[in-house]
């Protein structure tokens, strides 16, 4: 069913913040007023929860985990199996807001909402497996281990792929028996809280609360003492305060941060694959707005010219637009701010030469330019070293580098601080699994795209944080383990 702008603007949620299974009446955040990205034009206002809001929620959630609400295994498997099904139910409204706040285009934010669903469903699953063990300890002990929940959670996630951020954490920390308090980007408020009302249909009072808000709300949350373990998405600066705040209480935490991917393409790749490379997603997909998004493009020199050819074609072809019309492929950016922050990041990487400008660089004009539309841009013959080939830009930036050899394109591609994700290109079987073991990097894909199964771990490693999503790794990050030894003697 084809979703316009007006059905989604009729489904704008009216901004409160949801506590305890009720809809606050003012907040001491303020209010926020949000822009369609992809018209400039007001889409609602909203609240921003404040340090007395988050007292509230981290209270609510505590005397959820008192009154028992999660104790039962059973229960939770039921209860995060109807929230699949809600938001399934939901996923109109879901996509059409997420579209209508943050510009991705409308079959993207479908298939988001899609994968939250499969995530829900999949942790429903681990609600009632979580068992213990017991260990050899000898003589007449019985030891063994059991698996609690932390207590309150507080999940902080980006406005990047909102819906599906929520479900990432909030699927687990329920499975294990904690209970949520959920501080969306200020940036996302409305799907967010479009799923807080999925929740007041089917999830008891403080289990979930669903409070958008910005730096100080976060802060207020990661420096709570009722805050038992904090997991956060977002980028590195957020992250170095998140863990600071969270050092006052030794809160443990767990950090999804950014990413300068890199898709090596080597020689042997495919031939049909070359002139359609996934690698050039890391610049459309999202507006290049994804932490696990293929950013730098490495080309062995053998098929360089070829491949970058197709890239350039395939960036001219791509079709910038409404995000609510169905054949575009690549909405705005999140809104003015970002626009203008990419647009200055091109400038310079230009000014200083970091590269050449292959196609793109300019914010979109005609009908578009009222929206935070920039073209898709391909620099090539970037400097490895430079600003525009380590620094995650977070918009439709690709960063193409020749290489000679298998060693010099692991040295480029693990050459940054960051390293979330890696793809390789290659008909080569042993090459294949050889640089993905090479690769410094906590999730790597060949001959295809990083696809978020909630069955598998999706993580960080070193700048891109710690700490994993997903699979039985995913909800052993919501699990404290205890001890116990009896003596039977
Ligand atoms: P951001 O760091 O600005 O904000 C992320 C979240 O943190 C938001 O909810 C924000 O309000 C909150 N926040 C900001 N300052 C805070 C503070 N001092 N204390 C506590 N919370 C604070 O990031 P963003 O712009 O929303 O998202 C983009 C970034 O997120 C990119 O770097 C991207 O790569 C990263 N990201 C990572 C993943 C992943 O799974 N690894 C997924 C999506 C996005």
């Amino acid at each position: 069913m084809t979703i316009t702008r007006d059905d989604a603007l009729r489904q704008v949620p009216d901004g409160r913040l949801f506590v305890d299974g009720l809809w606050l009446e003012g907040s001491t955040g303020g209010e926020r007023t949000h822009h369609d990205p992809a018209t400039g034009e007001v889409v609602g206002k909203h609240q921003l929860a404040g340090s007395v809001e988050v007292d509230f929620a981290v209270k609510a959630a505590r005397d959820a985990l008192q009154r028992g609400e999660l104790a039962d295994p059973v229960r939770r498997r039921l209860l995060l199996s109807s929230l699949a099904d809600a938001i399934v139910a939901a996923a109109g409204d879901l996509a059409a807001l997420q579209t209508l706040e943050m510009g991705q285009p409308i079959r993207a934010t479908r298939a988001g909402v899609a994968l939250a669903a499969e995530w829900f469903r999949y942790f429903a699953g681990w609600a009632d497996k979580l068992d213990g063990t017991v260990v050899p300890a000898g003589g007449a002990v019985l030891d063994y281990v059991v698996a609690n929940p932390y207590g309150v959670v507080a999940a902080i996630t980006p406005w990047n792929g909102p819906v599906v951020s929520i479900a990432l954490k909030v699927a687990p920390a329920i499975a294990a028996g904690n209970a949520v308090v959920v501080k969306p980007s200020e940036l996302a408020p409305f799907s967010a809280l479009r799923f807080a009302r999925i929740c007041e249909e089917v999830v008891p009072p403080g289990v979930i609360n669903v409070m958008p808000g910005g730096p100080g709300a976060g802060h207020a949350l990661c420096a709570h003492p009722g805050v038992d373990k904090i997991s956060f998405t977002g980028g590195s600066s957020a992250a170095r305060a998140v863990a600071r705040a969270a050092a006052e209480n030794h809160t443990p935490v767990v950090l999804e941060l950014g990413g300068k991917s890199a898709s090596i393409v080597f020689a042997d790749t495919e031939p049909t694959v070359v002139g359609k490379l996934g690698a050039l997603l890391g610049t459309i997909q999202n507006s290049g707005q994804g932490c696990f998004l293929p950013t730098r493009l490495l080309v062995d020199r053998a098929i360089h010219d070829e491949v970058v050819a197709a890239v350039v074609a395939t960036a001219e072809k791509a079709r910038l637009g409404d995000p609510f019309e169905p054949s575009t492929t690549m909405g705005p950016l999140a809104g003015e701010a970002a626009c203008e922050r990419v647009l200055s990041v091109v400038e310079d990487a230009r000014h200083r030469g970091d590269g050449v400008l292959l196609t793109g660089g300019q914010r979109a004009g005609g009908a578009l330019a009222a929206g935070a539309f920039v073209q898709p841009t391909v620099f090539g013959d970037v400097d490895p070293a430079s600003p525009l080939a380590q620094e995650e830009i977070f918009g439709p930036v690709l960063a193409v580098m020749p290489f000679d050899d298998e060693d010099e394109a692991l040295a480029i591609a693990n050459g940054t601080k960051y390293g979330l994700a890696g793809y390789v290109w290659t008909n080569d079987l042993r090459r294949a699994h050889r640089v993905a073991a090479a690769l410094d990097a906590g999730y790597v894909s060949v001959n295809g795209m990083a696809a978020l199964p909630p069955a598998a771990p999706f993580g960080g490693w070193r700048g891109s944080g710690h700490g994993v999503e997903g699979g039985r790794w995913g909800v052993h990050e919501f699990v404290r383990l205890k001890n116990v030894c009896v003596s039977l003697g």
